[in-house]
């Protein structure tokens, strides 16, 4: 990519900064994008990728921060958006100079991004980041693995959506279908079982988690994958891969109610986010729903206590009760009124600070 097209693509969605570094002797290189930090010091993960070109990298990066804005606007944080790719091979590059070398990077941003572990970066690879810098969360020892904190943030976007739907957020009176049982669809069903589910049906490709449902909750029905989306329940919970929803299956949902945890569950994020409205089915957007990990790891910036994350967490209730209200007065799917509420808040924040205060 041209010099010309980085600055085309910055002023088009409006990044702050894209640094590009390099560390000959550990092999490190890798571009930290800071999209936005209105709202406070942007925060994203660091992915390590064997990407084909510098274009790939750099395209991910740009979209990875942009969408970190997004979502930690959503979820009422006092953080922009910022993410770092690393360009190289994970299972022969990683050592504790590599992420030394990455971690004086990052502090030399002075506090303007923050880092945590991403896809192929691990709470390990970030100990020797905090050797040399104080600028990175979800670290061993603190807040803790963030699935059952996201799950429980996907229990709350499930309550809300049959809220919207029903008039009532009472579990025990409805069905659910889970695809994947993973690090949050493991959760999630759990938290439903425990509310009381009235049936909770499972799809899962790994058959050590296909066993362990089995043997911990046999009452969950396994079905197969292709079968998970045409299922007559109250709400799929989505919580495998990215893009499940398209114009294939969007048109075989019989739930009223989507809510899962999967990360960019739309295929295509505008045409989808419409054809899932044109049906009248109730959309939880994923960036919302999912942020309870990100929740958790932003309290480690405030000092961490266990009660205040999750019972920030469960603010994701109000909070996509407040997006579908956007998303009826402007008619609009549900995707693009969470941006519409983000957007809101960052704006709204940018006002207050328009004066000098002195604190
Ligand atoms: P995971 O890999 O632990 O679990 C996903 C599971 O889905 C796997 O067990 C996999 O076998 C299964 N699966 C894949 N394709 C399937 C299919 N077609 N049918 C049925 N099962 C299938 O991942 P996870 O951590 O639970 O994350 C799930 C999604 O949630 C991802 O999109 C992730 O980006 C997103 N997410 C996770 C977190 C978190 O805290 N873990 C936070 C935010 C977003």
């Amino acid at each position: 990519m041209s010099e010309l097209k980085v600055f085309d693509a910055m002023q088009r969605d409006q990044y702050e900064q894209v640094v590009f570094f390099h560390d000959k002797p550990t092999g490190l290189k890798g571009i930290t994008v800071i999209h936005n930090t209105v709202l406070g010091p942007a925060l994203g993960g660091t992915r390590l990728w064997n990407y084909k070109t510098e274009e790939e990298a750099l395209v991910d990066c740009l979209r990875l921060a942009r969408g970190m804005t997004f979502k930690s606007a959503s979820a009422g944080l006092n953080l922009g958006g910022g993410k770092s790719v690393l360009i190289g091979d994970a299972a022969t590059i990683k050592s504790e100079a590599y992420f030394r070398a990455l971690g004086r990077f990052v502090q030399s941003l002075n506090g303007r991004y923050i880092t945590a572990e991403d896809v192929n970066t691990s709470t390990k690879d970030m100990s020797y980041v905090a050797m040399e810098t104080d600028h990175v969360v979800g670290l061993e020892g603190k807040s803790g693995n963030p699935s059952p904190v996201t799950a429980l943030g996907v229990f709350n976007g499930v309550k809300a959506g049959l809220f919207k739907r029903f008039g009532e957020s009472d579990i025990s009176r409805h069905t659910f279908a889970v695809q994947g049982a993973g690090q949050t669809g493991y959760f999630l069903i759990g938290y439903l079982l425990e509310a009381g589910a009235r049936k909770v049906y499972f799809a899962e490709l790994n058959p050590g988690y296909i066993r362990r449902m089995a043997e911990e909750h046999p009452q969950v029905e396994l079905v197969q994958p292709d079968d998970i989306y045409g299922l007559d329940v109250d709400v799929f919970c989505p919580c495998a891969l990215g893009g499940v929803l398209n114009e294939h299956t969007i048109p075989r949902i019989k739930s009223p109610i989507i809510a899962g945890s999967a990360n960019n569950v739309l295929l295509d994020e505008a045409a989808d986010g419409w054809r899932i409205k044109e049906r009248g089915i109730i959309h939880c957007p994923d960036f919302v729903i999912n942020a309870g990990g990100l929740i958790n790891v932003y309290h480690e910036i405030q000092g961490y206590v266990r009660e205040r994350a999750l019972a920030d967490t469960n603010k994701i209730y109000d909070r996509l009760l407040d997006i579908f209200r956007i998303a009826d007065e402007q008619d609009i799917p549900a995707q693009e009124a969470a941006r519409v509420y983000a957007m809101q808040r960052i704006e709204a924040v940018q006002q207050v600070r328009r004066n000098y205060i002195p604190r």
